[in-house]
């Protein structure tokens, strides 16, 4: 604060016989949690043309700038917009043109859904995504007997909540040509009593071509989703995985001032965005930034696909899976480093994470500030953390609420203690990136800053919080949220905080997440949402 006051006193005696500055914009009376590198909180800021152009107390500000816009924040806290460093953007809006399935409560629950859908949508290939039996009665995989009795011409494809199991009847299943002698590597088609169940899991799910969304269902999604995003306070995306034709759709809504948030996209791991984007080098504009590959390691402890060292605590003989080689895993890593791109790779189990840092360390051999990142980071031995020292984690800390409740009937009590370890990985590298994976999880960042400091449900389970060793400090929480995974995108210099020079996107919310009880963080309220200066909430 006291740099701030002094430059700003050097700054209004030079001014003082002068005419006022000109603004855009200037906020007085907030409690803004400016994010700088001492964490400072300054009272008012002003704009102009997009970015912060001032930083200081009200007074100051308003004999220095006449403003075309005056806002009192009464006293409410303003923070740097949130930026969510690892989400399915575009994917939240194609789930909007979906049958919603998150949080039913059993598989007649799901049933009733989509029977609902469908007497309203009549589609012709009814899709469906969040399902998880672990928050049901009976948490056995489910199987597609009654979907087949509801749907006998109609295909069903519904997903559960972690992206890698689907259940589908018997109408998809001739559709695709699955039959009981189909083979899938890194994935299963389960069966019981000698029957194909409907449940398919990772790599069997590409047997299942649901139709692909027009242009106009297209454009239709990322503005569902920008909606959603913009109402919670979120001011920059980092989707994981997208094409290069939606990367394109994205830049050209951008453009045209369809499209305001800003997005971060990593492109998908396959042959054409490859042989494109990394001969083309980073794309960059104001609002959209390419510069990453999104690769898979494994898939995901709950539907038990997360690749082990050891064999799953509940399921003997059982390791998971990887869903790529470690040779194609080796030389994509090889190609990646000698591009400019970021490898950003999605590793669950602690053999997929140990195997995925041992081929970074390789690849990145006389290479620095790459940031190349993990994905979720879920499980890691113990005797792997050090090498996060040169790894960002890219951490979810949702995962660990919503997991918390089975997670160590997968790995045991042992394993456990290297589960969801946001502290500990934060000691290692000096930041994490926060995000939620939604569609995975719910959008809301205030959940997301409430699990990763305080570590329980939105019920208050467990009283004292889940594995509070590795819990956040609220300060750490928003650092993760905001310049730490400004730094994960390659753009702390001009994001991430409410600093001179850097653009207007910030969010004034109803309360003071950095003060208020724990339980109340959940229920907070953003007030207003801006980006680049401009109110968009
Ligand atoms: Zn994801």
């Amino acid at each position: 604060m006291k740099n701030i006051i002094l430059s700003l006193f050097i700054l209004s005696a030079f001014l003082s016989c002068k005419k006022q500055l000109q603004a855009d914009l200037i906020i007085i009376n907030s409690k803004t949690y400016t994010v700088n590198s001492s964490f400072e909180i300054a009272e008012s800021f002003a704009i102009k043309d997009g970015k912060f152009i001032a930083v200081g107390s009200s007074e100051e500000l308003q004999n220095i700038y006449k403003a075309k816009q005056v806002i009192d924040a009464k006293g409410n806290p303003i923070y740097p917009g949130f930026i969510d460093g690892h989400c399915h953007f575009y994917g939240l809006g194609l789930t909007q043109q979906k049958v919603d399935l998150v949080g039913t409560k059993s598989i007649e629950d799901v049933l009733q859904k989509l029977v609902t859908f469908q007497k309203e949508k009549n589609s012709s290939f009814i899709t469906g995504r969040g399902w998880d039996q672990n928050d049901w009665e009976i948490t056995e995989f489910p199987t597609k007997k009654k979907l087949d009795t509801l749907f006998p011409k109609t295909p069903v494809a519904i997903t559960r909540v972690d992206g890698h199991a689907m259940l589908v009847n018997q109408a998809a299943i001739n559709l695709a040509s699955i039959s009981l002698e189909s083979q899938v590597d890194g994935g299963e088609f389960i069966k019981k009593d000698g029957k194909l169940t409907g449940v398919l899991i990772d790599n069997a799910m590409n047997f299942i071509k649901t139709p692909l969304p027009s242009k106009k269902e297209q454009i239709q999604a990322l503005k569902d989703a920008q909606k959603i995003c913009f109402d919670l306070g979120l001011t920059t995306v980092d989707d994981a995985g997208l094409d290069k034709e939606v990367i394109e759709l994205i830049d050209s809504l951008q453009n045209s001032g369809d499209l305001k948030m800003r997005i971060y996209a990593m492109i998908s791991n396959n042959k054409k965005n490859l042989d494109y984007y990394l001969n083309k080098g980073i794309v960059k504009t104001d609002r959209l930034h390419v510069r990453s590959v999104k690769v898979y390691a494994d898939g995901a402890l709950g539907s038990r696909g997360a690749a082990l060292k050891d064999e799953y605590a509940d399921k003997k003989g059982h390791f998971g899976a990887f869903v790529n080689s470690f040779d194609h895993l080796q030389k994509l890593a090889q190609r990646i480093a000698h591009s400019d791109y970021q490898m950003n790779t999605h590793a669950i189990g602690d053999s997929a994470n140990y195997v995925m840092l041992k081929t970074y360390h390789e690849a990145l051999i006389n290479k620095n500030d790459r940031r190349w990142r993990i994905e979720h980071a879920q499980l890691v031995d113990l005797k792997d953390f050090d090498l996060f020292k040169k790894v960002l984690p890219s951490i979810q800390p949702t995962h660990a609420t919503s997991d918390m409740y089975w997670a160590e009937d997968r790995v045991g009590e042992k394993r456990i203690q290297g589960a969801y370890a946001y502290n500990d990985l934060l000691n290692q590298y000096g930041k994490v990136a926060l995000g939620t994976d939604f569609p995975v999880e719910k959008v809301n960042p205030f959940y997301t800053f409430y699990a990763a400091a305080i570590r329980k449900d939105l019920k208050g389970y467990p009283e004292s919080g889940f594995q509070m060793n590795n819990a956040l400090s609220r300060e750490n929480t928003l650092k993760g949220m905001t310049i730490w995974n400004a730094y994960g995108n390659f753009e702390e210099n001009e994001k991430g905080s409410i600093e001179i020079g850097k653009v207007a996107d910030f969010i004034i919310l109803d309360q003071d997440i950095m003060k208020i009880d724990g339980s109340k963080i959940p229920s907070t309220k953003v007030i207003s949402t801006y980006i680049n200066g401009e109110k968009v909430k």
